[in-house]
């Protein structure tokens, strides 16, 4: 997931084309230093699409869109890290749409969006605020299709998981990577809550579920819960010897 525009998430397993049949089409667009893998996730009946974590570079995401002939209707938030939500403000400024989530306990993390931006020497980030702050066991809509909103606290106490049951595909956002988990030093992290949540929330989900990441390369849930050396089963049963 490194190249800069249009590639092609299926919904059903990670790296293979999208069926035409799928009702959500995606690009990974990675933007800022980080390389944060922004979204965009969009209804193939309507055409209509959401930004997922504009972290920055807002001109590739627009075009990213328009190539694929997709019109932005929203921004959803994972949570409220810079490389993830620094470029929410200059998105809304452009397009003039709402801001979806994260829950209300990453507003102290919005609200310092300048200040991350300036410790971590990404300029341009600006505070921003959600027009509808998101809970556990709600739906968010892209075009005609829903997600489920998932809390999976951890990497930031409000952090949320966007998950697509019809096509076994979920945004996780900084909660789980290939073969890594989501740091948790950072303001408001805590290891045990993230593991927690990873198991409760994203375990059931189904070993079939193919997500995409914040960071790197996307991958299945079944692939971590055999192979993660932080979360895997493995791991956790040696963890609790
Ligand atoms: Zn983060």
């Amino acid at each position: 997931m490194t190249a800069p525009t249009s590639i092609i998430i299926s919904a059903t397993a990670a790296g293979d084309p999208l069926p035409m049949t799928s009702p959500l089409g995606c690009v990974v667009v990675p933007v800022t230093p980080f390389a944060q893998n922004a979204s965009i996730l969009w209804c193939t009946e309507t055409m209509r699409g959401a930004v997922i974590d504009p972290g920055g570079d807002i001109d590739r995401l627009l075009d990213a869109a328009k190539a694929n002939g997709v019109t932005i209707e929203k921004i959803l938030l994972t949570h409220g890290h810079l490389d993830h939500a620094g470029g929410a403000a200059d998105l809304v400024d452009a397009i003039g749409v709402p801001i979806e989530g994260p829950q209300p306990e990453d507003a102290f993390l919005l609200d310092s969006l300048a200040e991350q931006g300036a410790r971590f020497g990404l300029a341009g980030c600006r505070p921003c605020r959600p027009n509808r702050w998101l809970k556990d066991g709600e739906q968010v809509t892209i075009g005609t299709q829903s997600l489920d909103v998932l809390h999976c606290p951890g990497h930031t106490p409000g952090h949320v998981v966007f998950s697509h049951p019809a096509t076994r595909f979920a945004i996780v956002g900084d909660t789980l990577f290939r073969g890594s988990i989501g740091r948790t030093d950072l303001p408001g992290g805590d290891t045990a809550t993230l593991l927690r949540a990873i198991v409760a929330k994203l375990w059931p989900l189904g070993d079939d579920v193919a997500f995409i990441p914040g960071h790197g390369p996307g991958s299945t849930i079944g692939e971590e819960r055999r192979g993660n050396p932080f979360v895997g089963d493995e791991a956790l049963k040696r963890a609790a010897r």
